[in-house]
């Protein structure tokens, strides 16, 4: 690292430390040749992720629609503002893991309705009624119907509207496991 004051190359490391979130490193460094001592960071870089929206438009990921979307289907449920932020990381962590560069809107929509599902299914019911455009109160009943069977059951092919198709099978390509982190990862504050 290029000593910010003398421009020299050449320093030693004298301390790192992780930062609060685990997600930065601190290193204090000294610089050999003028004694000097500075502070870098470092942090895994994640490159952007594009959003393609229905009609094909583009946009940059953007975690504040995923909390906001969330916020409403949970609105008036005993739901902890801090569970909604769970869930919200919890979305974007699955969404980076299962795509590099793209990412179609549909598909950050079945995470967040896998993530309520276990939540809270009142929120997960109204989250899908709007994310999946329900016609009238059969589809109501088909959304809920795996539910009240016992929740074990992936959903019924037929609840799902045609356009909803090519996102099943993306989701089955990139292995259940990956793709639809379970409630425990949720819940759990983590690290
Ligand atoms: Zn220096």
């Amino acid at each position: 690292m290029r000593c910010p004051f003398c421009r020299v190359d050449n320093d030693r490391v004298i301390d790192s430390r992780s930062g609060d979130d685990g997600a930065t490193i601190r290193r204090r460094r000294e610089c050999v040749a003028c004694r000097r001592r500075f502070t870098t960071y470092e942090r895994v870089e994640r490159q952007m992720l594009s959003v393609v929206k229905k009609g094909g438009v583009r946009e940059p990921f953007d975690r504040e629609k995923i909390r906001s979307g969330l916020a409403i289907a949970c609105g008036k449920r005993p739901i902890a503002e801090e569970t909604i932020e769970e869930m919200v990381s919890a979305v974007e962590r699955a969404c980076h893991d299962a795509f590099e560069t793209e990412i179609a809107s549909r598909a950050i929509g079945e995470r967040v309705m896998e993530m309520l599902r276990g939540v809270d299914q009142v929120a997960y019911v109204r989250f899908a009624s709007v994310y999946r455009e329900f016609k009238d109160a059969r589809d109501f009943v088909h959304e809920i119907e795996p539910i009240l069977a016992g929740d074990a059951a992936p959903r019924a092919e037929a609840a799902a509207p045609p356009a909803a198709d090519e996102e099943r099978r993306e989701q089955t390509a990139s292995a259940a496991g990956a793709a639809a982190p379970r409630v425990a990862r949720v819940v759990t504050p983590g690290r």
